[in-house]
């Protein structure tokens, strides 16, 4: 916290010194991030791999979500076409029992009758058509025995030469059936007799009895089961069955019906839907589950905007964590910057507890130094007012001392000469011999007295007893020197200081009197600036001419002007407690070293004061001091 007289020696490069007070810097924290910013960043760092990791983890799991419901439309598609298959099985056993009965090897298609009514006891809901080669019925178990019975539907009887051709069941395709009045599909096997074709016999079954392998009742929401014949013509659906069956399917459907894999369709009614294809290799027919596409994105988007909405919480959650951490970080930091631009000033500040023990460890590291500093400056400035006085007091001593000596002889003498006069009074007669005798007293009364003003006026020489301890001293260095003393000492007076010191010619000096005179202009020029808004002093030293130039310019009150003609007379003050020897003494003390001092106004306002020496060599005649700061 030195004031600083600076002196960067040399060259007069150098305007600014540090100023003696110096307030708190608008920008001390230079260029790069706060800790608030820091730690933004550092949450940024966190989360962003975390956020992505979760948004991967998120897709992933749609992804899942998706396949999980591509595979369950599969699984469903598949076992339904086992069921249908299971189904139409046991339809081709019956069949292929009654195909080999000995009644219908004999023609007795009474027994036969008897024996088919039997056998569809195990086919729930089937009946059993029994036609000759060209399509007449001659059994079926719909109608009562005796009743005349029509012929096969075309289509059931190009079925049944197809059966004869190709000599294997024939699985019927759906058709209204005109005897059962409703959709009706079944197989058809072809009966040999002696290797020639005789019989088609036809295991009936309402469509409606595939209906119940839909398992509908336990489909998840949005599904559509449906199973369609080898023409794509609906054999059952979950939804609408009644209204659709025999219809032909969706024509998206159908052009995908004979592989199998996913599709994307739509429904009869129109809504967009995935279907699981599964084409059963046994009937050439065809199962399709269809989820509602809408659904299935649904529980995706569902998926993806929980988990999403998580890690958005989780990452605000995060930043307003860092937010509350930078500020119990930055708050105690920005007190402590508040404590130190007061402590300047000269002021404490007690810090609270934040509860962050590294902080609180450093606030009260930084109490402790501000209470030592503040004790160390408290006793720094006292001992710079005891100084300031003992200057005071010292030109006092000085004076009196060479006052008492002086003034000892002459005012002996006045005592003894006003004695004689005494006695001459007391004589009788007062003659004219008594009378000169008196007279020459007085003269010497007179003269004496003179002789006491004489001495009041060339008290000044008092100073010249130091001319012995002259020394070369280096010019720079006892400037700044005094300079610095005078700084320290109005450290608290809001004064900023410049100086501007060439350092590069010797003096022979005594350097106490020579400080005593650049200390006095300072205290006189700090005095000066005690009332005005600006307060700086600027101490400058040149050198040129065989001499050394050093000046003292303030931007104090200037000088009064009913004093500036006997500025450098003792005794002349225009302060209340001014004595008006410190400019008088300057003036010996200079006169003494064979220089010359002056003092001029500034326009702008304030006063400086010049002061001349002589120059004994022109380099250096000491070591500079380093540059303070
Ligand atoms: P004192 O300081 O005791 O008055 P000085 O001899 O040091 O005695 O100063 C004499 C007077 O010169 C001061 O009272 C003041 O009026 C005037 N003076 C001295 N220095 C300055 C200055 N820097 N600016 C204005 N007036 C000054």
């Amino acid at each position: 916290m030195d004031a600083g007289a600076n002196a960067s020696a040399a060259t007069a490069a150098e305007p600014h010194c540090r100023p003696a007070t110096g307030a708190v810097g608008p920008d001390r924290g230079g260029g790069g991030l706060t800790i608030r910013h820091r730690l933004f960043l550092l949450v940024v760092a966190c989360t962003a791999p975390m956020l992505l990791l979760s948004f991967a983890i998120i897709w992933q799991l749609a992804h899942r979500e998706r396949e999980t419901s591509r595979q369950a439309i599969t699984y469903a598609s598949r076992s339904i076409v086992s069921a249908v298959d299971a189904q139409f099985r046991h339809y081709i056993a019956v069949g292929q029992a009654l195909a080999i009965s000995p009644s219908l090897q004999t023609g007795d298609l009474a027994a036969f009758r008897a024996e088919a009514e039997r056998a569809m006891t195990v086919v729930p809901g089937g009946w059993l058509t029994l036609a000759d080669t060209t399509g007449q019925q001659l059994v079926n178990t719909l109608i009562p025995a005796g009743e005349p019975l029509p012929r096969l539907a075309p289509a059931v009887a190009e079925d049944g030469r197809r059966a004869f051709a190709s000599k294997t069941v024939k699985i019927a395709d759906v058709v209204f059936g005109p005897v059962a009045k409703a959709p009706v599909t079944g197989i058809g096997v072809p009966v040999f007799r002696g290797g020639e074709p005789a019989y088609y016999l036809l295991v009936g079954v309402p469509a409606a009895s595939f209906r119940a392998l839909l398992n509908d009742g336990r489909m998840p929401e949005g599904w559509l089961v449906a199973v369609i014949d080898s023409r794509g013509n609906l054999v059952a659906r979950s939804r609408d069955h009644d209204r659709l069956v025999g219809q032909p399917a969706a024509a998206g459907w159908r052009a995908a019906m004979h592989r199998d894999g996913l599709i994307e369709t739509e429904t009869l009614e129109g809504r967009p839907v995935l279907t699981a294809n599964t084409v059963s290799p046994l009937t050439g027919w065809a199962v399709g589950v269809a989820s509602e596409r809408a659904l299935l994105e649904a529980r995706v988007w569902r998926t993806l905007a929980v988990a999403g909405l998580a890690s958005v919480m989780v990452s605000v959650a995060s930043g307003l964590l860092a937010a509350w951490i930078a500020r119990r970080i930055t708050v105690p930091i920005q007190a402590l910057e508040t404590g130190a631009g007061l402590l300047e000033r000269g002021e404490r500040v007690r810090f609270g507890e934040t509860r962050v023990p590294e902080i609180d460890r450093a606030l009260h590291a930084f109490d402790a130094a501000a209470a030592e500093l503040t004790a160390h400056e408290r006793a720094v400035a006292t001992l710079q007012s005891e100084l300031w006085h003992v200057s005071r007091l010292s030109e006092m001593g000085q004076m009196a001392a060479a006052l008492a000596h002086e003034l000892n002889q002459p005012l002996t003498a006045l005592a003894v000469y006003v004695g004689g006069c005494e006695r001459l009074m007391k004589a009788d007669p007062f003659d004219d011999a008594r009378r000169e005798q008196m007279r020459n007293l007085l003269k010497a009364i007179s003269d004496q007295a003179l002789r006491a003003g004489e001495i009041i006026k060339q008290l000044r020489s008092f100073v010249q007893k130091g001319e012995g301890e002259r020394r070369v001293e280096s010019a720079g260095k006892v400037m700044r020197e005094a300079a610095r003393l005078a700084m320290t000492a109005a450290k608290h007076k809001d004064v900023t200081f410049r100086c501007n010191v060439d350092d590069t010619a010797s003096i022979l000096v005594n350097k106490v009197q020579i400080q005593q005179v650049v200390f006095n202009l300072i205290r006189n020029a700090i005095e000066a600036m005690e009332t005005s808004a600006r307060r700086e002093i600027d101490v400058t030293v040149v050198v040129g001419d065989g001499q050394v130039e050093t000046s003292i310019a303030d931007t104090g009150c200037g000088l009064a002007p009913e004093i500036a003609a006997r500025l450098f007379m003792p005794f002349a003050s225009t302060k209340t407690h001014g004595m008006g020897i410190g400019l008088s003494v300057c003036r010996d003390i200079i006169e003494a070293h064979r220089g010359r001092i002056w003092a001029d106004s500034i326009p702008d306002g304030g006063t400086v004061f010049r002061f001349t020496l002589p120059v004994v060599s022109s380099d250096p005649a000491d070591d500079s001091e380093p540059t303070e700061t």
